[in-house]
């Protein structure tokens, strides 16, 4: 085929990439986002921060104050935490614009009490698994 015809024939076609960030692509099945804990589920039994690689999860305090401090800076979004979970407390969502210049600010933490977790920062720049 000629490039003039070829030329024709691409101009035809629906582009192949993706108007991200103007548009928002749905994540592909079994994405791993940002992990999200429900606390209502969770027994405090610390095996999700045993199992976590990089040290991103750390049991704070004891009892009714006890807390899941998830450090989202350290994450490498391995998924451990959720598939060690006996309670299926953690999911791995679909959130990915998570990139950010503040750590301070990529330090969550959940108690018993607070099943609602915090949304994470809001960002404009897509991230390496974005
Ligand atoms: S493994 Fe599950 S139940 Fe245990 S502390 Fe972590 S989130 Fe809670
Ligand atoms: S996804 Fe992996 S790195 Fe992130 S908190 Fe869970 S176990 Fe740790």
């Amino acid at each position: 085929m000629s490039i003039v015809g070829e030329a024709l024939r691409q101009l035809r076609r629906k582009p192949c990439t993706v108007r991200y960030p103007a548009e928002k692509a749905p994540v592909p099945p079994r994405f791993r986002g940002m992990p999200a804990w429900d606390m209502s589920k969770c027994i405090l039994c610390v095996l999700c921060q045993n199992a976590c690689p990089p040290g991103a999860i750390r049991l704070i305090g004891k009892g009714p104050e006890a807390e899941i401090e998830y450090l989202m800076d350290r994450c490498i979004f391995c998924e451990e935490c959720a598939e060690v979970c006996p309670k299926r407390a953690i999911v791995m969502s679909d959130r990915f614009e998570l990139a950010g210049f503040d750590r301070s600010k990529m330090v969550f933490r959940f108690r018993k009490e607070k099943e609602k977790q915090p949304e994470p920062p809001k960002h404009s720049a897509p991230t390496a698994n974005g």
